[in-house]
């Protein structure tokens, strides 16, 4: 690897040398764009980025969960480079191409079901999940779409309304699209009783508002994050899941498993509806599909995927050649280098090291994920109040330190971890180990 796998602080961080650009960034960068760490990166490879100053940083974020197969993989480069060289466009609805095809084929190959799948490309996250909602409304006919607490599917104006969150993403930009209904979420955390009595309850109080609300009549689809991104990396009980795709399927109800984040190996399976037995009518991917190019697919059902007139699905760009070489190269690592395997290693790790930072500082209020997406819930000690400052200065001091950490939840109080896949055991350990020292220093 050309990257040396090391951390290596020559300057303060960020050095004077990010410090320039990010002046010239306020200068010219919609100020509406928020930057988390201003560290300027030259290269990447591996779990290290290394910036303009020659500082060379833990990476524990991969630009969230995009380079599971770490950044410029060797499959990835070739691939795209190779593309690139024969062609860059054409646009697949004037003259198609075979990538394009590959890519579908392989996504509903690999997603979980066995019927007759179809799939379509797109450039974004929340680009897929539109074109998710638009099928599941032309194959029902019906508007509604019932989405969860917590959730995040995406910044455009249709997304926005599924997004759950008020501030940063929704503050001052509505309206909001119609006919979205927002439901409680088993939050185990923060929800009283066993897994089994949470699922109950939830389920309960789930299925109880969309009756009274909505009528399952007019549900076109439920859209559920199986494990919850930027809500906190929540993890629902066993059980939640299958439940609401079992009720899905009773009231003919499209079923899609927003999986952008959670896809492509990162919690230990190729998806994570997997660890559930689950299987989604429409699963929508992107982040980790393509080694870092912009892609990002619908998969599913074919009679549902199939129902919508032709031209009705699209884009100029959307299965770009280079970008679908460049998912064919990171799915292939993920075979070759058991990705999923790795992803499941990573979660030992953390787990392990989180527990004893749990007992030592008792401001973790809880520790979940799965696989290579861990998350930690920062309290005032004794309580279940979330503690957003704290979470701040330890994520401050990660960075101070050369460690690449990133935030979340409803309430701004989780710390979470998604490494590169391929990252090596020594780099988690000493990231783990710059993580202890900030809390101490924190607390
Ligand atoms: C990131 C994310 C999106 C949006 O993806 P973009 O590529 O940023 O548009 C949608 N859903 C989930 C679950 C995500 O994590």
């Amino acid at each position: 690897m050309s990257v040396p796998q090391e951390r290596k602080l020559v300057t303060q961080i960020p050095g004077p040398k990010s410090e320039e650009l990010h002046t010239r960034t306020k200068a010219a960068v919609s100020a509406g764009v928020g930057v988390g760490l201003p560290v300027y990166i030259e290269r990447a490879g591996g779990g290290i980025l290394v910036d303009v100053d020659g500082n060379q940083l833990i990476d524990l974020g991969s630009g969230i969960a995009v380079t599971s197969v770490g950044n410029a993989a060797p499959k990835v480069v070739e691939r795209a480079q190779a593309q690139l060289e024969d062609f860059t466009h054409t646009c697949f609805m004037v003259t198609p191409y075979e990538e394009y095809v590959a890519v579908a084929e392989t996504l509903n190959e690999l997603t979980p079901g066995t019927h007759e799948k179809r799939t379509a490309l797109f450039n974004s996250g929340a680009e897929a999940v539109e074109n998710a909602v638009k099928i599941a409304r032309s194959a029902t006919k019906r508007d509604a779409i019932v989405v969860f607490d917590h959730a995040y599917h995406g910044r455009t104006n249709l997304t926005m309304a599924l997004t759950a969150k008020n501030m940063p993403y929704k503050k001052g930009f509505g309206p909001f699209a119609g006919e979205v209904y927002r439901m409680p979420m088993a939050y185990p955390y923060r929800w009283s009783g066993d897994a089994e009595t949470i699922t109950e309850d939830a389920f309960t109080a789930f299925t109880n508002a969309v009756h009274a609300q909505v009528g399952e009549e007019h549900v076109a689809a439920v859209l559920i994050e199986p494990i919850q991104g930027e809500g906190g990396f929540i993890v629902p009980p066993k059980g939640w899941l299958g439940r609401i795709a079992d009720w899905c399927r009773e009231h003919g109800i499209v079923f899609i498993a927003d999986e952008v984040q959670t896809g492509f190996c990162r919690t230990g399976d190729w998806f994570a509806c997997e660890a559930e037995g689950v299987v989604p009518d429409l699963i929508t991917t992107a982040k980790g599909i393509a080694g870092g190019l912009p892609l990002a697919a619908v998969t599913g059902r074919a009679e549902i995927m199939d129902a919508v007139h032709a031209g009705g699905l699209g884009g100029t760009y959307g299965g770009n050649p280079v970008a679908c070489a460049a998912a064919l190269g990171s799915i292939e690592t993920m075979k070759d280098e058991d990705l999923a395997g790795k992803a499941r290693r990573i979660e030992q790790i953390f787990r392990e090291r989180l527990e004893a930072m749990a007992e030592k500082h008792g401001v973790i209020g809880e520790i979940r994920g799965r696989g290579a997406m861990m998350a930690v819930e920062i309290v005032t000690p004794g309580t279940t109040q979330p503690d957003a400052d704290l979470t701040k200065k330890v994520n401050a001091a990660c960075h101070r330190q050369g460690v690449v950490t990133l935030t979340a939840g409803t309430y701004g109080n989780v710390l979470r971890f998604l490494p590169p896949l391929v990252i090596g055991e020594d780099l988690l350990h000493e990231g783990l180990d710059v993580l202890d020292t900030a809390f101490a220093e924190s607390l």
